[in-house]
Order: structure tokens, then C-alpha cells, then sequence
């Protein structure tokens, strides 16, 4: 398994992430765990940070909160000057919760209820991303109502799709976010938004996929974008303060997968908007992007206590740990691949080939398909790799499995930042009415 961050195979033969054994871990904090590399979370940060600074551009690069969004995250990012996205009213409540500045959250989704526009506007949030032209009526009923004005992107979809090591240009794009470039939309909205006398119309905001290893999508994102930025400047005499190029920048989860450095997405990014931009606007526009996986992803490993194993000689061999699907729910939704490393025997041979198997009733719960181990056997620890984005935040309780704890690592200190959860937690919003209570059995 390749060894991410402060990872590393201690002279016990343990895996040790941040100082700290996981077999330590695992007596102290029980399986399954997400583990979280602090240290590689803060790198990260700083990488987008210091990129950024070298480009000379204003900028904010917003951590995506959705591929992991807890309090102690929150601190964190917060603390490495990051701006905050979040997409409902759980994730800018855990926000506000730990204390992050309202002024650097930006909210996005296509479905904003008035609630939580409501309950954005109070916390003071520094800008909306519109999707649609319901949502903007929306806002600004509600912003007229509370007499305030609030600072608007809107979500534009520029015709152009990523992923991996592809990206297309598609004329109308068939996408339920936001604004169509292509078909007269994104002007129409920047139109309607320029008319509302709440809304202050800071820019545009794009994204283009996800796990994208390539620069060639973005720059032709920040084409497609200065563009119509310049139809709009021609037509409506509107200029663009902001221009927010989404997320997406890849990581590396299996053998095969080749991300960029963080500084050659940024690199590519700005000289594209300083190339594309300069022929439109006098002063460049802050550029805004929101990763999120590149962020956390790396970062994260899963700690699980291995159980059974069924081997159906000359098929295979499944060998079942503690959680699955439900920590981890990405192979079964997008066939996502993963490493893994027997954690209490990482300097032993490989012996074997197995298939890792989760704990639900779903034949498809499987983690990982062949993976080369030492010969398992029940009670050994399997870490599970680059678990850290759209893990713990995609958990489900499915079979009534209690959520993991989370743990944060750093310089041999072990911190839980997410107790997990308990079986009281289980049942703890469920009623059984009177009505029900009392009816007598029936035969
Ligand atoms: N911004 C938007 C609008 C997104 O939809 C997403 C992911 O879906 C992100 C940012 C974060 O993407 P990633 O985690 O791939 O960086």
C-alpha cells in the first residue's frame, strides 16, 4: 500500500499515521475508525495557499465541506486561512458551530429551502451561489424581507465535463446545477440577478467534475468563462469581481491514479485567467476554487478488525471486517478502488490474493475486489487507504451499524473529534406511539 502523508511501517511492523500505531489506536479507540493524518491535512492547505500567493491573483480557496464536515475540520481549515463551502443547513450549522468566520462561508446547492436561506442570511454568510432562477426570486423575497444585502455567484455550466484523464466539451450540458452558458441562461441570469435590489452580483462560479488529473479541462473552463464574461461586459456593462472554478483536483487512491501537484493545478488556473482575462477587464478577477477531496482525501485511513473469510477454492477468498458500505459506501455507488495493508503485519510477505468484504446484508457491500495480503486471519487490523473524503461524510446506518468514531493524529497525539456512535444513538429518535404501543396483538 502506498504510504500517504506521515504514514509510515514501524519497526514493530504496525502501521503508525501521524506518531501514532494503529494497534495503540485500536485498543484505545476500538474498530472501525476513521483516522485522520492532521499534519497531511494542513499540508495540503497550505499548498493551495502558498500557490495561490504565487500567482499574484486575490483569491479564497474554500475547503468543499461535503467531502468531510466536522467541528474540528472546520477548526482546522479555518486555522490555514481556508474560505468554507457548504451545501445545507447541517453543514453551515456545523460551521457556525465551531466558530468559523460567516464572512468566508459560501453556499451552495440547487434546492436552498427558505429555512436555510434564512438561517445563512442571519449567520451574516459571505456569499450565496445561486443555481437557479427560483432559488434567486428566493433570495431576494428574503433578503428584501430582513432588508439586507447579500453577495450572489452564479452557478454557470461553461460546456465542459472532467474526469481522470478525460475531459469533453459538450455544446447544452444536461446537468441539474445551475446556469447553461450555451443556451442563453447564464446571461439571462446575470440579467435578472443585475435587477434585484438585494442581490450584489460579485461573478460566476464553475465546476467541472471530479478527481479531473489533467489541466486541460480548467483552462478551457476559464476560456468558456471569460468568455461569456465578456459577452455580458459587452452587452451589460456588468463586470466580474470573482470567478469561482469549483473542485475537483484529483489524488492518487490506487496504483494508476497520477494527480498533479497542487501548485501545477493552481499554476495552470491563474495563468489561463491571467491569459484569457486580461483581454476583457483592466483589474483580474479574484479567483475562488473549492477542492475537496485533495484536501482531505489522502488523509484519511480506515481502521477495521478483521472477522471470517469464506474461500471458495479456485473462485476466491472473501475475507469480511467489521464495517463496509456503511463507513464506506464509494465502491458500491461508483466502483471506487482502493489499497489496503495488514495493519498489525505490514512488514509481512504477501501470501495471498482476497477480496475484502463489509458487514451488510448486500452481496455488492464489497471494499476492495483482489488485494494482495499476508495470509489473514481474525482479529488482524486492515487500513484501508485515502479514506478521508466522501467517507464518514456519505456514512450511513444501513443495517443499523453505528457510525465510527474519528480520530485526528498528529506528532503521536490522539484526539477523537467524533465519538462513535452508540447503540442508545441508534434508536434515539425513534417513537413508538401510544397508538401503536397500546394495540392489543391480534391473531
Ligand atoms: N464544488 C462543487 C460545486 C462540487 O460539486 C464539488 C464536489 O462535488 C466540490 C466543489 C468538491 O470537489 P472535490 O472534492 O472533487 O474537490
Amino acid at each position: 500500500m502506498f504510504l500517504h502523508g506521515t504514514s509510515k511501517i514501524n519497526d514493530s511492523g504496525h502501521l503508525e499515521i501521524g506518531g501514532c500505531d494503529v494497534v495503540d489506536l485500536k485498543a484505545k479507540f476500538g474498530t472501525p475508525l476513521y483516522i485522520v493524518d492532521e499534519q497531511l491535512v494542513r499540508q495540503r492547505c497550505k499548498e493551495y495557499v502558498e500557490a495561490f500567493q504565487a500567482s499574484g491573483l486575490k483569491f479564497q480557496v474554500a475547503y468543499a465541506s461535503k467531502a468531510f464536515c466536522v467541528m474540528a475540520m472546520c477548526t482546522v481549515v479555518e486555522q490555514e486561512g481556508m474560505s468554507l463551502d457548504v451545501v445545507s443547513e447541517g453543514e453551515l450549522y456545523t460551521a457556525i458551530q465551531a466558530g468559523f468566520p460567516a464572512a468566508r462561508i459560501h453556499f451552495h446547492g440547487n434546492n436552498k429551502t427558505p429555512d436555510e436561506i434564512e438561517m445563512a442570511i442571519d449567520a451574516g454568510i459571505g456569499c450565496f451561489v445561486v443555481d437557479n432562477l427560483v432559488e434567486l426570486h428566493l433570495l431576494q423575497a428574503i433578503a428584501l424581507e430582513k432588508n439586507v444585502h447579500v453577495n450572489v455567484l452564479l452557478r454557470v455550466t461553461p460546456g465542459v465535463e472532467a474526469h481522470t484523464h478525460e475531459y469533453i466539451s459538450t455544446g447544452q450540458t444536461d446537468s441539474k446545477f445551475g446556469f447553461d452558458i450555451g443556451n442563453g441562461s447564464a446571461y439571462e441570469g446575470v440579467e435578472v440577478t443585475s435587477k434585484q435590489s438585494h442581490l450584489e452580483l460579485l461573478g460566476v462560479h464553475s465546476h467541472i467534475g471530479s478527481q479531473i488529473f489533467e489541466v486541460e479541462g480548467f483552462q478551457l473552463a476559464v476560456q468558456k468563462v471569460a468568455e461569456f464574461a465578456q459577452g455580458v461586459k459587452t452587452g451589460l456593462g456588468i463586470v466580474f469581481k470573482v470567478v469561482n472554478l469549483g473542485g475537483g483536483f484529483g489524488i492518487r487512491y490506487v496504483d494508476g491514479d497520477t494527480p498533479l501537484k497542487v501548485s501545477q493545478y493552481v499554476k495552470a488556473i491563474t495563468d489561463a485567467v491571467k491569459e484569457h482575462f486580461a483581454k476583457i477587464q483592466s483589474e483580474l478577477p479574484e479567483i475562488w476554487v473549492e477542492p475537496g477531496r485533495s484536501i482531505v482525501g489522502d488523509a484519511g485511513t480506515t481502521l477495521y478488525t478483521v472477522g471470517t473469510n469464506k474461500n471458495i477454492p479456485g473462485v476466491r477468498k472473501y475475507v469480511a471486517v467489521d464495517g463496509g458500505m456503511t463507513d464506506n459506501p464509494r465502491p458500491a455507488l461508483y466502483q471506487s478502488h482502493y489499497e489496503a495493508v495488514l495493519a498489525n503485519r505490514a512488514l509481512e510477505e504477501a501470501q495471498e490474493t482476497v477480496s475484502i468484504a463489509g458487514k451488510c446484508c448486500e452481496s455488492g457491500d464489497m471494499l476492495i475486489w483482489d488485494v494482495k495480503l499476508p495470509e489473514v486471519t481474525s482479529g488482524d487490523l486492515l487500513a484501508v487507504a485515502c479514506t478521508g473524503a466522501y467517507n464518514y461524510s456519505m456514512a450511513s446506518n444501513y443495517n443499523r451499524i453505528r457510525r465510527p468514531g474519528v480520530v485526528f493524529v498528529k506528532d503521536g497525539q490522539s484526539d477523537l473529534v467524533v465519538k462513535r456512535e452508540s447503540l442508545q444513538d441508534i434508536v434515539g429518535n425513534d417513537l413508538v406511539p401510544e397508538r401503536i404501543a397500546k394495540q392489543a396483538v391480534t391473531k
